[in-house]
């Protein structure tokens, strides 16, 4: 008797995942886009259909672009308050500066995490000798808000090589996840967060299948890089360029690989706590008010975020 109880344990715990899989609530295309002097990103959102996902305010896919040898397309000067963008780069070079005297490189899989808070002018452009060969630039940056009382803190970095970024594995070896944010198969990130937030990048070879906690609170959605996948519940099949916004229907998220793939499927999951505030955007501006826009704008006038001087 004990032992078929014991049994039946082990059955519902492995139908609770399967229960509480989330479907698939929209699937959006990203959208080709010029950003800073002409760079091309494909924007998964902002769209006509997503205005935003609190606590996340924008997701751009970076290229994947050629750059011609001295072409030094990229994000000449520019201002942030109020949020934080995380750069993920999988190929080519960036190099960044900022109002602060701060400066850093990022090369393939390396993740620089920058929290704007108060506010900073910085500069995204080509690394300068990847820039004078050139080579093929690709990566994402996304856009989370920030609660109002961490608007004002002093803006920060955390800059991460590839190399100290947890990579786990499923134990058929099928799947493989890099932990940018959060926790995943018993890794967990060295990236903080302010406020909870997952971010992994899952690669999953034919026949691959992971089922990743979420919990139920947090808002939810994937970017499909390359590949085709089923995705929720419902099994629902996406090919690479869209982006799967998941209801708030359950605490995992199921990614599989229908194993007639050609190659490997590779998706970000990005999920986070939402934070319920008024959100009041200008550009790269994001606060609670319309005053605190103005003051925002009087204040980079006025030179207040800094300027870049070396
Ligand atoms: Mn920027």
């Amino acid at each position: 008797m004990e032992k078929i109880k014991e049994d039946n344990n082990i059955l519902d715990k492995s139908n609770e995942s399967r229960n509480k899989d989330r479907s698939v609530d929209l699937i959006t295309n990203s959208v080709e886009t010029g950003e800073g002097d002409g760079f091309i990103v494909h924007r998964c959102f902002p769209s006509h259909s997503i205005r935003h996902l609190d606590p996340f305010l924008l997701l751009d896919e970076m290229g994947p672009l050629e750059l011609l040898p001295q072409e030094t397309k990229g994000f000449p000067d520019h201002p942030h308050r109020g949020f934080v963008t995380v750069t993920y780069l999988l190929e080519g070079k960036f190099e960044h500066r900022d109002s602060q005297g701060n400066s850093g490189k990022l090369g393939p899989g390396d993740v620089q995490w920058m929290t704007a808070g108060s506010g900073l002018v910085h500069s995204e452009m080509p690394e300068k000798e990847f820039a004078k060969t050139g080579g093929r630039l690709h990566g994402f940056q996304l856009w989370i808000n920030l609660r109002k009382t961490d608007k004002w803190i002093k803006p920060n970095y955390q800059d991460v090589p590839s190399r100290k970024i947890p990579i786990a594995r499923t134990a058929d070896g099928k799947v493989s996840v890099k932990v940018i944010a959060g926790n995943s198969l018993d890794a967990k990130a060295v990236i903080n967060t302010l406020t909870p937030i997952l971010y992994l990048h899952f690669t999953l070879q034919p026949g691959g299948e992971v089922v990743q906690h979420v919990p139920k609170n947090y808002n939810a959605f994937a970017y499909v890089i390359n590949g085709k996948g089923m995705f929720g519940k419902d099994k629902t099949i996406v090919e690479e360029k869209k982006m799967i916004v998941f209801k708030n229907d359950g605490e995992y998220v199921s990614i599989r690989e229908p194993e007639n793939g050609r190659s490997s499927l590779d998706v970000l999951l990005i999920a986070g706590m939402p934070l319920n505030e008024p959100i009041v955007q200008y550009g790269p501006f994001v606060m609670n008010t319309q005053e605190e826009i103005d003051k925002t704008i009087e204040d980079y006038r006025d030179g207040r975020l800094g300027k870049i001087e070396f």
